[in-house]
């Protein structure tokens, strides 16, 4: 979370203030989620989030509960109706999300990977050309970002270009809004709100106005995209203190400068990491660089006995939550948009030390 957010949401606790500065008398939990108040707060991150990530009005923007792994049983659920049966829906397995993501569909329809990078231990993206669509799926999805195994697609894949019309649904969890996306090959995207949003807690999806009204009778009501769509995300009580601070993230991110600035400072955090990690002879990193995650970079030891001091002198050196996926092993560090060039910087300057004295 950026310092500057949580400094404005200790400011609020108690006494939330409105956009002109008028005390409400109370904190945005005590509110009512159906009163005026709120209802300013809901709207002012609607709108925010859309200038930011120029998101087009066809797209609905939701906030939900259940995270990003809920989404993997209510994107199948929302999609694959009304009528009962087990339409095809396609997976491009990249990494353990996506992985995740295809063995719940299975629940309800019939999931086919259409590509795989599992021979390559997932380290690279299987070309678009080589993508083996099944015809009539009812929609195509992606992990945009894999968190553990740090592949990111640097550009969502057309569809079009493989003679699809199907829509691309996109599991963007560990790199929304660190850079503008494409809207016209997208038509569901959905991420929890940890990485870069806000809170745990909450969870946003953007779904393409067509794509409501195919859900399957069993779907509940209050995860339904169209009745959270019809009710602007007030169908239920939504996670109301997870929407405040959103707001306050998509505010800060404005400041910044937006999307394409935001983008062009992650890319120059991850470029520093990954130049110190190919210049080094103790540490590697695995993927293909036309792939590499700017948001999460694993990387290993040539020497996997240093790990465990390699932490701690990171701890010392107050760089903290170093360690890699307990599935891969070896380290990791995150590059969520909060993390300043100056943390990145300090990362580089350690690696660089651990080195030298280990050589
Ligand atoms: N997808 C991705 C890409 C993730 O990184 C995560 C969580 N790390 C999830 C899905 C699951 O999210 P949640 O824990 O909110 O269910």
């Amino acid at each position: 979370m950026p310092l500057e957010v949580l400094q404005r949401a200790a400011f609020d606790m108690t006494n939330w203030h409105d956009a002109d500065g008028k005390p409400s008398g109370m904190g945005v939990m005590e509110m009512s989620h159906r009163g005026k108040a709120f209802g300013s707060i809901v709207q002012h991150a609607q709108a925010c989030l859309r200038r930011l990530l120029a998101i087009p009005e066809a797209f609905h923007i939701l906030f939900m509960q259940g995270g990003g792994q809920a989404q993997n049983a209510l994107v199948p659920m929302n999609l694959c109706g009304p009528a009962p049966g087990r339409p095809a829906v396609d997976f491009v397995i990249t990494g353990s999300w996506s992985q995740k993501s295809w063995q719940e569909a299975a629940k309800y329809s019939q999931p086919h990977i259409a590509a795989s990078a599992q021979a390559s231990e997932f380290h690279h993206i299987p070309e678009l050309a080589s993508w083996q669509l099944s015809p009539g799926a009812r929609y195509v999805h992606i992990c945009s970002n894999e968190t553990i195994h740090g592949v990111e697609f640097h550009t969502l894949p057309d569809l079009r270009a493989l003679g699809s019309d199907a829509p691309l649904v996109v599991d963007f969890s560990s790199h929304v809004a660190s850079r503008p996306v494409d809207w016209s090959r997208v038509g569901l995207a959905f991420a929890g709100a940890q990485k870069n949003l806000g809170p745990a807690g909450l969870t946003l999806v953007v779904v393409r106005d067509d794509l409501l009204g195919t859900a399957l009778e069993i779907c509940p009501s209050a995860f339904n995209l169209q009745n959270i769509a019809a009710s602007d995300s007030l169908f239920n009580t939504p996670p109301t203190y997870g929407i405040y601070m959103a707001g306050l993230v998509f505010d800060w991110l404005e400041q910044q400068g937006g999307m394409d600035a935001i983008e062009a400072r992650n890319i120059e955090k991850a470029t520093l990491l990954y130049q110190a990690i190919d210049g080094s002879d103790l540490y590697f990193n695995p993927v293909e660089p036309a792939c590499r995650s700017r948001m999460n970079v694993p990387f290993f030891l040539r020497n996997p006995a240093l790990e465990s001091a390699f932490l701690q002198g990171a701890e010392q050196a107050g760089l903290l939550q170093l360690k890699g996926h307990k599935s891969v092993g070896g380290l990791r560090a995150s590059l969520y948009n909060a993390m300043p060039l100056a943390g990145v910087q300090a990362l580089v300057a350690f690696m660089r030390s651990f080195e030298r004295t280990r050589a």
